[in-house]
């Protein structure tokens, strides 16, 4: 008899499936998207790897999946011919998370079932969403161009174990049995089942067969009834790749399908954006933000990119090529009909038609971005709370789009009383005083600390705006935003501030005098201070505090220079 080997799932994976029983009950029926979504990614696979070998398709090169019900066993079985995995694959695969940052993710549940129904929301649940409905799930798998009797064997209860077993298998592919948990056997239904296919993987570019066993009738010789087709399997979903399809014929519901699809996102969309551009390069572009940002969106080495598919063929996952990183948590898919068929990561890289792809998708995205601004404040202003930091990269990396960019920016100022990062720089200027051709703003650790600056005293006595930064990424933003509207930016940390045009002729007199009066004062401290400063000066610019420490002109601002020493420099 075969051997038998039982393994034990990866710490995360138990505490997922416990989680999942436990938060997804009100929306189980998503177990049959994930399985499909993976088969259908299963053939997109095998078909990228067939364009170098040919005979992985084994003779069987119509792709598809299918979907049976076998009510009496009160089982549900999903079956593809796509690339199918082989042992270790299987092991992996199946047994562990392979996303860089579970452990990080999982330590932060707590234990809150709805509060982390949420979070595995942003986390996906594929795969392991089958023990949502199943209490054994059984796999069956052969790698395509193994031989038959290389197949794998995995089957679990979902409690902590899996067992591995060699098997015979003579069709490629993957086949998963779902023994349905007692209380789930509504779902071991023909009818119920094309409708959960409907509902979620219409746009799932290869067909969904299903069995059809009720043909229809027509009168026999004799004037008896008989089949007027034999019983088949046929596709219950419309098996076309969704971005090929007219704009005006695909509904919002087949786009947030779609997005969940090549996301693994368990969330719908805040937007996208669909286009076909023809002319000098030829390229279909479908390209959304998430509602949330994903919770390894700050690690380093997370995968981000597009799909590059080139004339309807999935090439490859993660194409960083076409997006630039302050764009990285862009999802979605490019299909260029000018790349190659056998295009590699390395040729992309140095590439033209990569570098206008990747131009044309910034263009879309950054518009995508305006029009939410304009159109719907309070969606740009969820956009903003989860990617807004993201975006603040934008200036130093982008420079073509800079104005663009500093136009989507979002600041705390020094007119709104909250920490809510809501003031455009549109806004800002719209708000300058008679005179006023800078924008003014203050950098620190914190909004708290950038919001009690003594820096700030004579702005707010004067009624002058200030934008308030406290982020760290602030500073960095801010040594690459030199204008906006052709204003120019004015730390107010910076020492021989002048308020121009907005002091008026008395208050000059008024300072003239002030300085005369004290005079010798300035001596003096510069005398006790010596080496340690590099100038003391007279300022008018306090109305409370007696003095203030200010960068030289030309110099870091003292923020900068924390973070240089944080930085250990
Ligand atoms: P994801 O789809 O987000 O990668 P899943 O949990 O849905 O995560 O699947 C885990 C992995 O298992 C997939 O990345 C894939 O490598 C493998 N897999 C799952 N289903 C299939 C299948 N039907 N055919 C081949 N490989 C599969
Ligand atoms: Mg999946």
């Amino acid at each position: 008899a075969a051997q038998q080997e039982t393994h034990g799932f990866q710490t995360e994976v138990k505490q997922l499936l416990s989680l999942m029983i436990h938060s997804l009950y009100s929306n189980k029926e998503i177990f049959l998207r994930e399985l499909v979504s993976n088969a259908a990614d299963a053939a997109d696979k095998l078909r990228f790897r067939a364009l170098e070998n040919d005979s992985l398709y084994e003779d069987d090169g119509d792709l598809r999946v299918r979907i049976s019900v076998d009510k009496e066993a009160g089982t549900v079985t999903v079956s593809d011919n796509g690339i199918g995995m082989n042992r270790d694959e299987v092991i992996s695969n199946l047994g562990t998370i392979a996303k860089s940052g579970t452990k990080d993710f999982f330590s932060k549940l707590s234990g809150d079932s709805a509060k982390d129904s949420q979070l595995i929301g942003q986390f996906g649940v594929g795969f392991y969403s089958a023990f949502i409905v199943a209490d054994k799930v059984i796999v069956r798998t052969r790698a395509a161009g193994a031989p038959t009797d290389e197949a794998v064997e995995w089957i679990s209860d979902g409690e902590g174990e899996f067992t591995i077993t060699s098997i015979n298998k003579p069709s490629r592919g993957t086949e998963i049995v779902l023994h349905l948990r007692e209380d789930e056997k509504e779902f071991a239904d023909d009818w119920r089942l094309r409708s959960i296919v409907n509902k979620y993987s219409d746009h799932i570019s290869i067909p969904v067969e299903m069995y059809k066993e009720e043909v229809p009738e027509r009168d026999g010789p004799d004037g008896e009834k008989i089949p007027a087709e034999p019983a088949h399997w046929e596709a219950v979903n419309k098996a076309t790749a969704l971005w090929t399809r007219e704009k005006s014929e695909i509904s919002d519901e087949e786009y947030k399908e779609f997005y969940k699809h090549i996301s693994h996102d368990f969330a719908d969309p805040l937007s996208w954006a669909h286009n076909k551009v023809e002319g000098k390069t030829e390229y279909t572009s479908l390209l959304y933000i998430p509602s949330k940002a994903p919770f390894d969106m700050w690690n380093r080495d997370q995968s981000h990119g597009l799909k590059l598919y080139v004339q309807r063929v999935f090439i490859m996952d993660d194409a960083e090529q076409f997006m630039p990183t302050y764009l990285r948590f862009v999802k979605g898919l490019v299909d260029s009909n000018d790349l190659p068929l056998n295009v590699s990561r390395e040729i992309l890289q140095d590439n033209k038609i990569t570098q206008a792809l990747r131009q044309g998708c910034t263009k879309r995205v950054l518009g995508m971005l305006e029009k939410m601004a304009k159109n719907d404040a309070e969606k740009y202003q969820s956009f903003w709370n989860e990617f807004g930091n993201v975006l603040k990269e934008g200036p130093a990396e982008d420079f073509s789009n800079k104005e663009k960019i500093a136009g989507l920016l979002r600041f705390t100022s020094t007119h709104s009383e909250t920490d809510a990062q809501t003031v455009s720089l549109a806004d800002y200027i719209s708000r300058m005083k008679e005179g006023q051709d800078k924008i003014y703003y203050v950098t620190a650790d914190s909004y708290q600390a950038a919001k009690n600056s003594p820096h700030l005293e004579i702005f707010r006595k004067k009624g002058i705006e200030v934008l308030l930064m406290g982020e760290r990424i602030d500073e960095w933003l801010m040594s690459h935003l030199t204008e906006f509207d052709e204003k120019s930016f004015q730390s107010i940390a910076k020492s021989d501030l002048d308020l121009g045009d907005m002091d008026d002729e008395e208050t000059k007199k008024a300072k003239e005098d002030a300085e005369k009066e004290i005079e010798g004062v300035l001596e003096r401290v510069k005398t006790a201070l010596g080496d340690k400063v590099e100038d003391v000066k007279f300022t008018h610019r306090l109305t409370d505090s007696p003095a203030v420490i200010v960068a030289d002109e030309n110099g870091m601002t003292t923020q900068m220079m924390k973070l240089m020493q944080a930085a250990g420099q």
